[in-house]
């Protein structure tokens, strides 16, 4: 994947608090808000704060104190989805990635159906 950080992305604009977003959660190293076009009822993304493009730059590059605090706000959100949930995130051309900044999509509020179209 491209591992050039664009720090112009809207991601990174939202975490310098040039857009507004509706918070869920915002620890020393991870934010987690609404998705602003939701795909289910509960739709969050959850970014770490620091410059990672993706997944495998995040697990690659974060500190241990990132991940684990990355992973444990993700946790405490999905432990709000007592039906269930799915976590996606996308990376490159292939995955669909639109913003180039890592983040996890937390899916829940309805039955969401098959993993993926065949
Ligand atoms: P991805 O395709 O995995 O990169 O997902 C990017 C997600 O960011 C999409 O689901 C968009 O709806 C969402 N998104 C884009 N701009 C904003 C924004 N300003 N606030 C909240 N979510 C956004």
């Amino acid at each position: 994947m491209n591992m050039t950080y664009d720090p112009q992305n809207i991601f990174a604009r939202i975490l310098r608090g040039e857009i507004p977003n509706k918070t869920v959660a915002d620890t020393e190293h991870t934010l987690a808000f609404h998705d602003i076009a939701p795909h289910a009822p509960d739709h969050v993304l959850v970014i770490p704060k620091g410059a990672y493009v993706d997944f495998a730059d995040f697990a690659a590059r974060a500190t241990a104190e990132e991940l684990v605090d990355f992973h444990r706000t993700a946790a405490r959100i999905c432990e709000g989805y007592g039906a269930g949930y799915r976590v996606i995130s996308n990376s490159g051309g292939h995955g669909g990635q639109e913003v180039p900044h890592y983040h996890l999509h937390l899916l829940a509020g309805r039955p969401l159906g098959p993993m993926l179209q065949r």
